[in-house]
């Protein structure tokens, strides 16, 4: 373990999307330096020049944004660092550390297929030969890794993972063009932003072997690996397209809170006993890489559903009124409000903000609605439409407009009419709703308020009259 404060990172390529492993492994990052007190960086790899568009880089702080995952420092770009991995490649031919190859491709053709038929890696001869500047061929360098013995991963995660140095091959750390490649660039940066614990996906176990044999040949201090198992889909395949959504911004669209996403990414893979609902405080206080379980984690749409709805029925209701209108199609500036007011009589049942934009369409609709063609003949008949026109007088006399006192209203009107409320209140809610989906009738009038209410039911008494 490093003598050093922690310092943790995550290091996304610019893709164009930010894969929902990605998130999981930005915030143990994230986590384990919160927990240890120390710093949480973050690193553009755009090496990739062809992909690293600027949108595509955006993607990924909006992501992070999203998700409050604010690194403690401004961002590392990969790509302007270029100069300084490649004198750490000059470092390493200047101690003979590295080498250059000047195999032609015909030759390394030719010693791959040797190779594959001795069942041994690809060794070039430039290995042993003396330095060949003056030859004014094209080159590789390449790393001069140890021959035989062993590198050993002590991996925070997956415990002691051992390679065979003889099947790893020396690798390139300079392309002929002079660009360096990802294992050395890796190493360099994260030498250099003092980064003390590697936590990324297990998909990087081999690299980190090769990353070992760079950091020895710049005799630099390893730093602590822990290499986190994927994510699977809830059939336990490597999670893909079809299992629902992949991308942190498909999860925000999608109408999932980002403190639902922290608490249940969290739970991928680390957990604190049998705590399935737990603060970021709370997270950030218990998380340790020691925790973290080194079998595939599943996703779990169920799961991730009841814990949306905890959040949501948490979050305060001029927030999730402004989540809820992204899916509101014409919502206007002063639907806000009446959105915010609805909300708490409508969370309960909601999953996603996509649910609370459905159960709050009601409130929304204009006078006069169109009522359901069922409601409409009900009211047609004598019985029902005095029924209703009785209770609008009721109704109209109530003192306090909200859930208590029209609940007192509703029961004091079925006592004095006669009837059980299955009476009149399944004809009341579709004419205040218009058939949409709707609360209770006490909190559906309270929602709407006194004069929307009113209003609602004298709409559809003036059609019986
Ligand atoms: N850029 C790599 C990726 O997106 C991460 C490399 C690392 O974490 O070391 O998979």
């Amino acid at each position: 373990m490093p003598n050093r404060p922690v310092r943790t990172r995550i290091a996304p390529s610019p893709t164009g999307m930010m894969h929902i492993g990605t998130a999981r492994t930005a915030l143990f990052n994230f986590l384990y330096a919160k927990h240890t007190g120390g710093k949480f960086l973050l690193r553009i790899e755009d090496t990739d020049r062809e992909r690293s568009t600027e949108a595509n880089v955006e993607v990924i702080f909006e992501g992070m944004t999203w998700l409050g995952l604010e690194p403690d420092e401004p961002p590392v770009f990969q790509f302007a660092r270029a100069a300084r991995h490649r004198e750490a490649a000059e470092a390493m031919l200047a101690t003979g550390r590295a080498y250059k190859d000047y195999m032609t491709p015909e030759e390394l053709e030719s010693e791959r297929e040797l190779a594959r038929a001795e069942g041994r890696v690809v060794r070039s001869p430039w290995r042993d030969l003396a330095p060949n500047d003056a030859a004014d061929r094209p080159f590789v360098v390449r790393l001069k890794a140890p021959l035989d013995g062993e590198t050993v991963i002590q991996d925070a995660v997956k415990g002691e993972v051992r390679f065979q140095n003889r099947q790893l091959d020396d690798l390139i750390l300079l392309r002929t063009d002079g660009t360096p490649t990802y294992n050395l660039a890796v190493v360099v940066d994260d030498h250099e932003m003092e980064i003390t614990h590697v936590i990324r996906g297990d998909d990087h176990l081999n690299n980190a072997a090769r990353q070992t044999l760079i950091y020895q040949a710049l005799g630099w201090e390893v730093p602590v690996w822990a290499h986190l198992p994927l994510i699977h889909g809830p059939d336990g395949a490597k999670l893909s397209k079809r299992h629902g959504a992949q991308a942190v911004s498909e999860f925000d669209e999608m109408g999932y809170l980002p403190e639902t996403m922290r608490n249940y990414l969290a739970r991928l893979g680390w957990g604190h006993g049998d705590d399935e609902i737990f603060s970021d405080a709370q997270a950030a206080a218990w998380f340790d890489i020691k925790d973290v379980v080194s079998a595939p984690a599943r996703l779990d749409w169920d799961k991730l559903n009841h814990l949306n709805n905890h959040y949501i029925r948490q979050a305060d209701p001029a927030r999730l009124a402004g989540l809820a209108a992204r899916h509101i199609h014409g919502v206007r500036p002063d639907d806000l409000k009446q959105i915010a007011h609805t909300i708490p009589f409508v969370r309960d049942g909601a999953k996603t903000t996509l649910d609370l934009a459905d159960a709050v369409a009601f409130v929304l609709k204009t006078r006069p609605l169109e009522l359901p063609e069922k409601t409409r003949a009900q009211l047609a008949d004598g019985e029902t439409g005095g029924r209703i026109g009785r209770l609008r007088s009721a109704l109209g006399a109530v003192a306090d407009w909200d859930v208590p006192g029209l609940e007192a209203a509703l029961r004091a009107f079925a006592e004095s009419d006669g009837v059980g409320m299955g009476k009149f209140g399944p004809q009341l809610r579709a004419i205040l709703s218009g058939g949409a989906p709707a609360p209770d009738l006490a909190g559906t009038m309270t929602a709407l308020g006194r004069q929307e209410s009113l209003g609602r039911i004298d709409d559809a008494l003036s059609l019986v009259t």
